[in-house]
C-alpha cells in the first residue's frame, strides 16, 4: 500500500474544478485519507518544488502556486503514486491525452491544475511539507477487496 500527495493548484480552484478531479481519484478506486483547503507560503512552495529550484520557469511557478488557495490531498492505494500520475497526464499540455485531467481540462502547461508525487521519496517529503500526521484518517473501506 503506496501514499501520494495530490493538490489541486490554484487555478483548478478557481476554475470550480475540485469536486471533479476528486471524482477522478474516488472512481479509480483510490483511497483519501486528508484533504484541507490551503493558502501556502513562500517558503512552503519553494519546498514543494525544491528539485526546480534554478530552472527558468521557478519563480512564476512558485507564484503561481501561492496566488491563491490550493487543495492539498494524501491519497491512499496500491502504485497510486504510478497510476495517479496516469489520471492526471502529461505535463505540457499539448502531450497531455484526452480522458487524463490534464488533456480534459487544462489549455496552457504551467496552469495544468493538479500537482501529484512522481516518488515514494517526494511523496513522503510533498506530505510532511502539507500535513502533520495526526491530519491522516485512518481507516478501511469493505469495497476495498473489490478494487
Ligand atoms: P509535473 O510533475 O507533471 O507537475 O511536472 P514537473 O514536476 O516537471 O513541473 C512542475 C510544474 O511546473 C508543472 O506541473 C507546471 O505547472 C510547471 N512547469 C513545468 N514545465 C514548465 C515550463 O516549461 N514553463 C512553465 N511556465 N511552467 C512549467
Ligand atoms: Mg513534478
Amino acid at each position: 500500500m503506496e501514499r501520494t500527495f495530490l493538490m489541486v493548484k490554484p487555478d483548478g480552484v478557481q476554475r470550480g474544478l475540485i469536486g471533479r478531479i476528486v471524482s477522478r481519484f474516488e472512481d479509480k478506486g483510490f483511497k483519501l485519507v486528508a484533504g484541507k483547503l490551503v493558502q501556502a507560503s513562500e517558503d512552503q512552495a519553494k519546498r514543494h518544488y525544491a528539485e526546480h529550484e534554478g530552472k527558468p520557469f521557478f519563480d512564476e511557478l512558485v507564484s503561481f502556486i501561492t496566488s491563491g488557495p490550493v487543495f492539498a490531498m494524501v491519497w491512499e492505494g496500491d502504485d497510486v503514486i504510478t497510476l495517479s500520475r496516469t489520471v492526471i497526464g502529461k505535463t505540457k499540455v499539448t502531450e497531455a491525452l484526452p480522458g487524463t485531467i490534464r488533456g480534459d481540462f487544462a489549455a496552457h502547461t504551467p496552469f495544468n491544475l493538479i500537482h501529484g508525487s512522481d516518488g515514494p521519496e517526494s511523496a513522503e517529503r510533498e506530505i510532511a511539507n502539507f500535513f502533520d500526521l495526526h491530519e491522516l484518517a485512518d481507516y478501511s473501506k469493505s469495497i476495498s477487496p473489490w478494487i
